[in-house]
């Protein structure tokens, strides 16, 4: 890895054996979807945004968060490597940017050559495998490969399996000519506050509102915590050791509440007498209108257990003053201090 090349082993598939190491559990390949999603992206030229974590110490520094968005990448080469027994697979990825600083390069790093001081003639040699005839880049220092792994020859240089191997510099840095058409999905950093329009008297449920937010003032990613809104520092879930002065961001909205009509699909706002079908497949319940009139009593013996009843309701009951459909309306008015509570921040 470097200011603009990483080059990571398609993930899933493994497992760790006796010892902690990861050992690959099939060959990968066109049956796993992270494998494809990524030959996806690269030949649609739809870039990939890249996330690390603070585990990782390939960058040699400390990260600053748990998880940390690098930026968006090309996928510009996927080869196939023989780990042990199987086949597994690897991807370069180039950064999409290459005009600016990387902000994980070293402090100090000196800005990045501008495009048109660029090399863009090194590129690593190419050669054609004699056996399948397809073509494979020389992607090691010590020789050249096919690196395909359906063919006779994969992995073998002159009729030997390599041992330790370094990649070659041309293979490191290479940089793909800047075109107009490779374009990512979405923004790398989405602005969600921007599309919602408070006027809208659904948008504060809607299912997109429940998602998180990118603080306009800090950038830490702020998820939908609180029935209103969104806060970026939620103080149940401050670090005591982080004692530097927190973000006081917030995004309250209006809470409209949800109408009965929005939710009942009926013609009508509930059934006068519920219409009831039992499958004689199953255990019949017991049918009772009189003893708790306007309540239909259902029961339900379950031989050798006992029974459970069931009291049902219908738009008589429903209506009542504070009874289901006021208290349907009170819940959603009231602020009850409802929240999202933080898991373990994250596992293994
Ligand atoms: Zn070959
Ligand atoms: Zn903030």
């Amino acid at each position: 890895m470097d200011d603009e090349v990483v080059i990571t082993r398609v993930g899933g598939g493994c497992t760790k054996d006796s010892e902690g190491n990861l050992v690959l559990l099939r060959d990968q390949n066109a049956d796993s979807s992270t494998f494809n999603s990524i030959i996806n992206s690269k030949d649609a030229n739809v870039p990939v945004g890249l996330i690390i974590g603070d585990r990782n110490t390939l960058l040699g520094r400390k990260l600053p968060h748990r998880y940390n968005v690098m930026a968006y990448f090309r996928v510009s080469d996927i080869w196939h490597e023989k780990v042990g027994r199987r086949t597994g697979a690897k991807v370069r990825f180039e950064k999409l940017d290459l005009e600016c600083l990387s902000w994980w390069a070293t402090q100090g790093s000196p800005r990045p050559a501008p495009l048109s001081k660029r090399q863009w003639s090194i590129a690593p040699e190419t050669s054609r495998c004699p056996t399948c005839l397809q073509t494979s880049r020389r992607v090691y220092n010590e020789g050249w490969m096919c690196l395909q792994p359906a063919c006779k020859s994969f992995w073998s240089m002159d009729g030997l399996t390599p041992e330790s191997l370094s990649f070659n510099p041309d293979f490191l840095n290479f940089r793909t000519t800047p075109d107009p058409f490779t374009l990512p999905q979405y923004s790398l950093v989405p602005n969600l506050l921007s599309t919602i329009n408070e006027a809208d008297r659904e948008v504060s449920t809607l299912r997109i509102a429940w998602k998180g937010i990118v603080c306009p003032e800090c950038n830490k990613c702020i998820s939908r915590r609180f029935w209103r809104g969104w806060k970026c520092t939620d103080d149940i879930a401050r670090l005591p050791e982080n004692q530097s002065e927190p973000c006081r961001f917030q995004k309250m909205m209006e809470m409209h509440p949800a109408s009965l009509r929005s939710v009942v699909d009926d013609f009508e706002l509930g059934p006068i007498k519920r219409a009831l079908y039992f499958d004689t497949k199953f255990a019949r319940p017991e049918a009772d209108d009189q003893t708790l009139y306007p309540f239909r009593k259902l029961t339900y013996h379950i031989p050798g257990v006992g029974s459970i009843t069931h009291f049902v309701s219908n738009r008589n009951i429903n209506s009542r003053e504070n009874g289901p459909n006021d208290l349907f309306r009170q819940l959603q008015s009231k602020d009850l201090g409802l929240r999202r509570y933080p898991l373990q921040q994250s596992v293994g």
